[in-house]
């Protein structure tokens, strides 16, 4: 059994750390919360508890919730971290905690590239990843660009990919920024991080990448145009795409018209609607000329959770990656939304 513990209890951290505990070949040994609010009391309810910031002990006993002890208390007895901190908090807990004893530590595309040896994608590079010390999973947009473009690139003859990004602006928790109307180009000068973040995973990919915030916080929207060095029709890649069961295949004849109907269909079906696969749209994708077209919407919140569990096994080398990506897909149900429809 791999001891896993799970630093930073947010969007993805409780995600990851629900996720883990579902596993018959890892432990969840603990998790951390860096002040006593309603996350910590749910989260003291469900798992062993610890404060992320040592200093912060006595914060956590005077509110009156059960603290085990400090990061370094549950780093001691822990295999692997998942570090699930904010966007560049990640490499402060490497430098201050992960470089200082022996554990292997999994992070988040918050973190620069250079945090860890690898940048993962379960589908794409598994095998690169294994016996690592340090991996990280790459972020949401580049994890649903990773995922499609290695099937389309696995069996077709693909050359330059397009892809723009329409990206939700904040998550549905945050309260101190978000929505304003307006739609900003993010960055303005193409290309946009993702493209660079995707050739990391797979190198040899030609792609330019835009992105834009939009005013929602359901989903990501990908739109991507990807030219075609053979004859291939539409419903070759359906074919192809409907056997991957990190894949969720929709239809617009279903009544999934936008990402607010995916999410009412999620919400009927898993917790938080958490949607773990891509989800495209069948009939968007089209062939014309040599360029094919396709449109997928990212759940945010979900997409990763079952790369970090991936990412454990790889880096553990405790599985190779057709068990791994199976038994992730078992534990959390991926591949059998199609049966609701
Ligand atoms: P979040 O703000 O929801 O959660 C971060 C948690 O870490 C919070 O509970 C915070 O209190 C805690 N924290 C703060 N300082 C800490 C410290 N020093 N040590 C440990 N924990 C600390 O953030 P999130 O959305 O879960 O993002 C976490 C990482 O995952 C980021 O790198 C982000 O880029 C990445 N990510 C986020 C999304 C998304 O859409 N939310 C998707 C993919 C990847």
């Amino acid at each position: 059994m791999i001891k896993v513990a799970v630093n930073g209890f947010g969007t993805i951290g409780k995600r990851v750390a629900e996720a883990v505990k579902m596993q018959d070949d890892m432990k969840l040994i603990g998790v951390t919360k860096t002040r006593p609010d309603f996350e910590a009391k749910i989260a003291a309810k469900n798992f062993e508890l610890y404060s992320a910031i040592p200093e912060n002990l006595k914060l956590f006993e005077n509110a009156g919730i059960e603290v085990k002890g400090s990061i370094e208390d549950l780093l001691q007895k822990a295999d692997v971290v998942v570090d699930c901190s904010p966007d560049k908090v990640g490499v402060q807990n490497k430098n201050k905690y992960y470089t200082k004893i022996y554990i292997k530590a999994i992070f988040q595309g918050g973190e620069k590239k250079d945090v860890a040896e690898i940048s993962f994608n379960a589908l794409a590079n598994y095998d690169a990843a294994k016996g690592k010390k340090f991996v990280r999973v790459v972020s949401c947009n580049t994890t649903g660009l990773c995922r499609l473009l290695f099937i389309l690139k696995e069996n077709f003859k693909i050359g330059r990919v397009r892809a723009t990004m329409l990206r939700r602006v904040v998550d549905p928790k945050e309260d101190t920024k978000g929505i304003v109307n307006g739609i900003m180009p993010d960055p303005v000068k193409a290309p946009s991080h993702h493209a660079l973040d995707v050739k990391a995973v797979i190198p040899d990919l030609d792609i330019v990448t835009t992105a834009f915030k939009f005013p929602t916080t359901l989903m990501h929207v990908h739109s991507l145009c990807i030219s075609l060095k053979e004859n291939v029709t539409p419903k070759d890649v359906v074919n192809v795409l409907e056997k991957e069961p990190r894949i969720f295949l929709i239809s617009s004849e279903d009544g999934f018209t936008s990402t607010n109907k995916i999410v009412e269909f999620a919400r009927e079906v898993r917790k938080r609607y958490d949607i773990f696969e891509n989800v495209v749209w069948a009939d968007s994708i089209g062939v014309d000329g040599n360029e094919l077209f396709i449109t997928q919407a990212i759940h945010q919140e979900a997409i990763v959770v079952p790369e970090n569990i991936d990412a454990i096994r790889a880096a553990m080398n405790i599985a190779e990656k057709a068990e791994s990506i199976e038994k992730t897909n078992k534990s959390l149900k991926i591949g059998e939304l199609s049966r609701f429809l």
